[in-house]
C-alpha cells in the first residue's frame, strides 16, 4: 500500500465523464476473446515476417500498407536530408539480391533464404574475392552455431553478410563471387500514424518500431500489438484521441518528435510497445517522470494481474522511450514489453522467429494494454458532498444496490474508500491504490456515489 502522501500526478480533464458508469472501453474488454486475438496477432505476424524492413525502404513501406488493411493508417514520407533535431534523415535503402557463390558456381549463401543474411544498409557490391578477405565481411555466432545474427551498418558505409557459424566453418578456401543488389541513395524515411478520436484533443501515443526484418519478437510483436489495439479501439466512445506511430527505433522517434513538436503538450501519457509475445514475464520501464500517471496506471494493472511481471526504473538506454524522454521533450512515456531487449539469448538472431512468440502471450499483453487504457480513461478526482461522518449509504439504496455484485465486502470497502478520501486531490487511481483494492472497483464506487449526489467532481484539476 502507499502512504498518505503518495499520489500520480494526473494530467488533463479529470472531469472528462460524459460516459458515466462504464465506459466503451471496458465492454470493449469484457467482450474481448483473448484466445482470438492471440491467433489473429500471430496471424499478421506470420504475413509480415517474410518483408525485409530496415530503418527505411520499400519493406517499411509494404508493412505499412498490409497494416493499412486492417487499421486506417496515414502514410508520411520524410526526404533524406531533413534535419531532426540533432540528427538528419538517413538515405534509404532498398535491396533485390545478394548472394556468395564458390568458385564452382555454387551457391553458398542466398538473401532469398532470409533477408538477416545481409548487413542491413549494405552497399552495392560486386567483387571476387578470396576467403580471408572474405571473411572479414562475414559474421556468425559461435556460441550457437545455427542461428544467423542479425547486424546492420546504418551510419558507416560498409557491406556484410551474417551466416551459420556452421555454414562459415564449411567454406573452404578459393575465390568467391559476392554480390549485394542494394541502393543507398537519396529518398525517404516512411512511418505510420493511426489516429482514433476521441472526445478531447488529448493523446495517448504508443510508440512502436519498425526497423527489423524477419524477426518476431523484436519486433513484429510490437507491430502486432500496436495494430490490434487500434483495431480494438477504433469505433469506441473514448475520452483520450489515440495516436498509434509505426516507426524506425531512433531515428523514427527522434523524427515524429521533431515533426510533431508544435504538438507535442497534447500528449498526456505513452507507451512504448515491443517485445510482445515471447514467453517471459510481462516488464513494464517507467518513463523518465517515474511517478507519471502512466506509470501508475500500467503498475497498478500488473499488480493486480496475479502474474509474474517486473518494473523497472527508467535508464537513458533500451527502445524510444529515451526519445520521448528526452530531456527536452520530457512526455510521460513508458515502455512495456515481456522480455526486454538484450536479455533473452535469441535476441537480434534468427531464433527469434515464429516458433519464439506465442499467441496466448500476444493477448496477454494487449489485455495489459488494454486494462491500462481503461484506467487512463476512467481515472479522476472527485469531492465528497457529505463528508460530515459518513454518510447513510442505506437510505440512498447503495447497500441494496451492493446486493447485486459478487464480492459485496469488497464492493462495500470501495465505497467506503472513494468516500474517504475524495477530497479533490487524490484521483480514483491513487485511492485505488491506498486501498489495496482494484482500480474497477473504486471506479465503480465512485460511478455509484456520484449518482446518488454523495460525489461530486472535482471542478479543477490540479
Ligand atoms: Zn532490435
Amino acid at each position: 500500500m502507499s502512504g498518505p502522501t503518495a499520489k500520480c500526478r494526473v494530467v488533463g480533464d479529470t472531469n472528462d465523464r460524459s460516459e458515466g458508469r462504464a465506459p466503451g472501453l471496458g465492454e470493449e474488454l469484457r467482450r474481448l476473446s483473448v484466445a482470438e486475438s492471440g491467433t489473429e496477432m500471430y496471424a499478421l505476424m506470420e504475413e509480415l515476417y517474410p518483408l525485409c524492413r530496415s530503418l527505411t525502404g520499400d519493406g517499411v513501406r509494404e508493412t505499412l500498407r498490409r497494416i493499412g488493411s486492417r487499421i486506417p493508417i496515414d502514410v508520411h514520407e520524410v526526404p533524406t536530408g531533413t534535419q531532426a533535431f540533432d540528427w538528419q534523415v538517413p538515405k534509404e535503402w532498398n535491396i533485390r539480391d545478394a548472394y556468395i557463390k564458390d568458385e564452382a558456381g555454387n551457391t553458398v549463401l542466398s538473401f532469398r533464404d532470409s533477408n538477416l543474411h545481409v548487413v542491413g544498409y549494405s552497399v552495392p557490391v560486386r567483387e571476387r574475392l578470396p576467403l580471408a578477405e572474405l571473411k572479414e565481411h562475414l559474421f556468425s555466432l559461435p556460441e550457437h552455431p545455427d542461428w544467423i545474427p542479425y547486424r546492420t551498418s546504418y551510419y558507416s558505409e560498409t557491406w556484410g553478410f551474417c551466416l551459420t557459424h556452421r555454414q562459415l566453418t564449411q567454406l573452404r578456401d578459393g575465390i568467391y563471387e559476392v554480390v549485394i543488389d542494394s541502393d543507398l541513395t537519396d529518398g525517404h524515411l516512411t512511418y505510420g500514424e493511426c489516429r482514433i478520436p476521441g472526445r478531447t484533443e488529448e493523446e495517448v501515443v504508443i510508440f512502436t518500431h519498425t526497423c527489423h526484418p524477419s524477426l518476431c519478437n523484436d519486433n513484429l510483436s510490437g507491430i502486432a500489438l500496436a495494430t490490434h489495439l487500434a483495431q480494438a479501439l477504433h469505433g469506441l466512445s473514448l475520452r483520450y484521441t489515440y495516436r498509434f506511430v509505426f516507426a524506425p527505433a531512433t531515428i523514427g522517434s527522434i523524427t515524429w518528435l521533431s515533426q510533431n513538436e508544435g504538438q507535442l503538450s497534447r500528449v498526456k501519457h505513452g507507451l512504448v510497445v515491443a517485445n510482445a509475445g515471447d514467453p517471459g514475464k510481462l516488464t513494464y520501464k517507467r518513463s523518465r517522470h517515474g511517478r507519471a500517471e502512466i506509470d501508475c496506471a500500467v503498475t497498478h494493472v500488473l499488480q493486480h494481474s496475479g502474474q509474474p511481471h517486473a518494473v523497472l526504473d527508467f535508464s537513458p538506454w533500451g527502445y524510444d522511450e529515451r526519445q520521448f524522454g528526452s530531456p527536452g521533450i520530457n512526455l510521460p512515456v513508458g515502455r512495456l514489453t515481456r522480455s526486454p531487449e538484450g536479455t533473452f539469448p535469441e535476441y537480434h538472431t534468427s531464433a527469434d522467429n515464429l516458433q519464439f512468440v506465442r499467441p496466448e502471450c500476444l493477448s496477454e499483453s494487449l489485455a495489459t494494454v488494454l486494462k491500462t487504457f481503461a484506467v487512463l480513461e476512467g481515472n479522476a478526482r472527485y469531492v465528497n458532498r457529505s463528508p460530515k461522518g459518513e454518510p447513510q449509504l442505506g437510505r440512498r439504496g447503495l447497500y441494496r444496490k451492493m446486493g447485486g455484485y459478487q464480492d459485496v465486502p469488497r464492493q462495500q470497502l470501495a465505497l467506503l474508500w472513494a468516500l474517504s478520501f475524495s477530497t479533490g486531490d487524490l484521483s480514483l487511481l491513487d485511492i485505488a491504490e491506498k486501498s489495496g483494492l482494484d482500480f474497477e472497483s473504486i471506479r465503480a464506487a465512485a460511478s455509484d456515489l456520484e449518482a446518488s449526489g454523495l460525489l461530486g467532481p472535482q471542478e479543477k484539476s490540479a
